[in-house]
């Protein structure tokens, strides 16, 4: 019999997080069902980074494998003008495979499949559905749903990202948490209209970013939006106006803007968000905790998301099981061993924006003349390096003495 059989998670969201939660939750003998708002798995999404100890759990997981074959390949990136001519360019073999990466770069879309695909058959998923309320008491969280019947779980774990609606429920507004970086992103995909090969072109007007890069080996391409903004009033949840916020932002832009805009109502994924980080004092309350950018998202400016939510998944697997039941215990412990991984990828993010959408012409050309000096540069190892080093802040733990017996 499996070890905390008894142990019944709710987990909320089926992106990276959850399902890798979910992952590490059954084969340490406990039960748990994911509910994701979404009808189906969501696609789309930038391309992200798996790096340091994020590359250790799922080679742990025993999905390395499929997630370099599902990397994107890509080889640099040059940053153009408004006519398309090449004012700077990075590479990845410049910083031996480290910095502008191939191999460790994959789309999250791809990534939340691979993670998906490894848990269907153990896990229960119920798509198209949402929690409704939580009350808890000490024989666990009573939970009614939009539509499936009311269940009774041991724990309720909130992997539902940046806009959380466990947070909602349980900490209280989201006002009280998250925090704007400064900036706006907007990502879709779109046919490989600019012919990219493993490339990605950025053009830069003061304050903006608009580029593409190639996916799939070249059969599509991601434009990618990314402006200095404060808050804008809108509704997360209304498409429609966030593609209008976009279109009029990038209007009368040169380059090839004209023309990847001109893709966005034939695309068949559109992201779009405010860049921001989710910072608490405490990731749990009760029988209630957070994983992933629910938690301590630390904005897409970090380039860490993916690596916070795999790692945090795993610890937070690891220490209820190490904890045999005490999840007062293991939610401490979680916090403990991790939050160091969040305060270096939250920090990593400051000042990234300034770099990568520059605010003025000749910060423009300042930052193209530094990309153009990299090379050279006795150090280019350890800025090409940097997210490298930010993504092994904690190492990975081993939990596997917890691991169920039935799957040792
Ligand atoms: C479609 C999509 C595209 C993205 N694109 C980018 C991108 O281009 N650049 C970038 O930096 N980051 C992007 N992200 C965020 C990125 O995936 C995260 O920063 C990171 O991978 C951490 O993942 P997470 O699992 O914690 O949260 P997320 O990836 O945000 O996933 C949260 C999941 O919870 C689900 N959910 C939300 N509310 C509820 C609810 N009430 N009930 C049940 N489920 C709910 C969502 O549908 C989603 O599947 C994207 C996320 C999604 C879902």
């Amino acid at each position: 019999m499996h070890q905390n059989s008894s142990k019944n998670v709710l987990i909320s969201g089926a992106s990276i997080a959850g399902p890798a939660l979910a992952f590490w939750l059954e084969r340490y003998g406990f039960n748990p069902t994911i509910v994701e708002k979404s009808p189906v798995l969501r696609p789309g999404g930038q391309a992200i980074d798996v790096l340091g100890t994020a590359t250790e759990v799922v080679r742990r997981m025993g999905l390395l494998d499929q997630v370099h074959a599902r990397s994107t390949g890509k080889r640099g990136t040059s940053y153009v003008d408004a006519d398309g001519k090449a004012r700077a360019t990075i590479s990845s073999e410049e910083f031996n495979g480290v910095g502008a990466n191939g191999d460790t770069e994959i789309q999250r879309g791809d990534l939340a499949e691979v993670l998906y695909e490894a848990t269907r058959d153990d896990v229960e998923y119920l798509f198209g559905d949402s929690i409704a309320a939580l009350r808890e008491d000490e024989r666990g969280v009573h939970v009614t749903f939009e539509h499936s019947p009311a269940r009774t779980f041991d724990l309720v774990i909130g992997a539902d990202g940046v806009h959380s609606h466990t947070r909602k429920l349980v900490f209280g507004p989201e006002s009280d948490f998250v925090h704007h970086m400064g900036y706006y992103i907007s990502i879709f995909t779109t046919p490989n209209l600019l012919g990219l090969d493993h490339w990605e072109l950025d053009y830069n007007a003061p304050g903006t970013i608009a580029g593409s890069y190639s996916a799939r080996e070249n059969t599509e391409a991601k434009a990618i939006f990314a402006w200095a903004s404060d808050p804008l009033d809108y509704d997360y949840r209304d498409t429609d106006a966030q593609r209008r916020i976009l279109t009029e932002t990038f209007a009368g832009q040169g380059w090839e803007v004209p023309r990847l805009l001109a893709a966005l109502p034939d695309a068949p994924d559109f992201y779009f968000d405010a860049m921001a980080q989710v910072r608490m004092d405490s990731w749990s309350r009760g029988r209630v905790a957070l994983v992933g950018d629910a938690g301590y998202c630390a904005s897409p400016l970090s380039g860490q998301g993916a690596d916070l939510s795999l790692v945090g998944a795993y610890v937070l697997a690891g220490e209820l099981a190490a904890a045999a039941g005490d999840h007062t215990l293991a939610f401490a412990r979680y916090e403990q061993e991790l939050r160091p991984m969040v305060e270096a990828c939250q920090k990593f993010a400051e000042g990234v924006g300034g770099w990568y959408a520059p605010n003025s012409k000749a910060m423009i050309a300042f930052r193209n003349l530094n990309v153009r000096l990299l090379p050279y540069l006795p150090w280019r190892g350890l800025i090409g390096g940097a997210p490298q080093k930010v993504a092994r802040t904690i190492a990975a733990k081993d939990y596997r003495f917890a691991e169920s017996p039935a799957r040792r």
